[in-house]
């Protein structure tokens, strides 16, 4: 029997994941002071009558970058952070492609384990006002401090949060197993996954925007070495010596290539803009 959802699990103290039918994960942190919402999914929950249930505190709802099954929740709020370079993406929603997303993972196992319907998702006509969020900016909520950290490649907007407390790296879709460099150039994704390099020694999980995928609910973190494995595969693609498999997406044709626990999707002919200043291979 299929279950109801969404599907809230407790992966740290005051910390939930929220997995929505296996389309979308978004978390939820909470602080002395105030708490955080990472993400709005698809827009098939009533997400304040949900924050209203997990916490009293104020919030604030920041996106981890404009794709579709990350904001169509938009509709419960007035106000969300987003980088302006995805701004436009979100508000380009469209609500039969979200459809068709929630369609597509349900065919792919998501009706057998969960309870939902295309018809579930919640359109809405107002956009929230969108505040700009940059590089470094904090989110104090009170014995916890989220730092934003922005990773362009999978989205040109898109960013990783760091909480201080858990040591928990909310990653978005930047750097999971299965990552879709879709926004930038092979060799600026490059330089985001070296910047997750970097905050290394700062985080313990990498928690993604997927969690429950389809048809499997288990929750959990990304393996350790994907950003690893992410930058081994830059590395061939920017050589030329990536060994891709073809796959149809969306209408387009893309590579794939795996290694060690990740995959990375990506377009063969865009390794690196005009005027990019290309990353330095021997170094890394
Ligand atoms: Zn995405």
């Amino acid at each position: 029997m299929a279950m109801k959802g969404p599907f809230i699990s407790e992966i740290a103290k005051n910390t939930y994941a929220v997995n929505e039918y296996g389309l979308s994960a978004m978390y939820v942190v909470i602080g002395t002071e105030r708490a955080l919402l990472i993400d709005t999914g698809c827009g098939l929950t009533d997400l304040a009558a949900m924050m209203e249930k997990l916490t009293d505190k104020p919030y604030d709802v920041v996106l981890t970058h404009g794709h579709l099954d990350h904001v169509g929740g938009l509709g419960c709020f007035s106000r969300v952070y987003l980088h302006h370079d995805d701004w436009e993406m979100a508000r380009n929603l469209s609500f039969d492609r979200l459809r068709d997303y929630c369609d597509q993972l349900g065919k792919m196992g998501g009706y057998e384990a969960y309870d939902y319907s295309r018809d579930m998702v919640r359109e809405f006509t107002e956009f929230p006002e969108f505040l700009d969020i940059e590089e470094g900016h904090v989110f104090d909520l009170g014995g916890r401090k989220l730092t934003v950290y922005l990773i362009p490649g999978h989205t040109k907007g898109g960013l990783v949060l760091l909480d201080d407390r858990t040591r928990i790296l909310f990653s978005g879709d930047c750097a999971n197993v299965n990552t879709l460099v879709f926004g930038t150039s092979v060799n600026t994704a490059l330089k985001g996954f070296l910047r997750i390099r970097a905050l290394r020694d700062q985080y313990d999980q990498n928690w993604n925007g997927h969690v429950g995928y389809a048809g499997s609910p288990n929750c959990f973190a990304q393996p350790d070495s994907v950003p690893e494995d992410l930058i081994h595969i830059c590395k061939m693609v920017l050589t030329g010596q990536d060994t891709p498999t073809m796959q149809g997406f969306l209408g387009n044709e893309r590579a794939g290539m795996n290694y060690g626990n990740a995959r990375m999707v990506y377009d063969r002919a865009w390794k690196l803009d005009e005027g990019e200043e290309p990353v330095d291979l021997s170094l890394i």
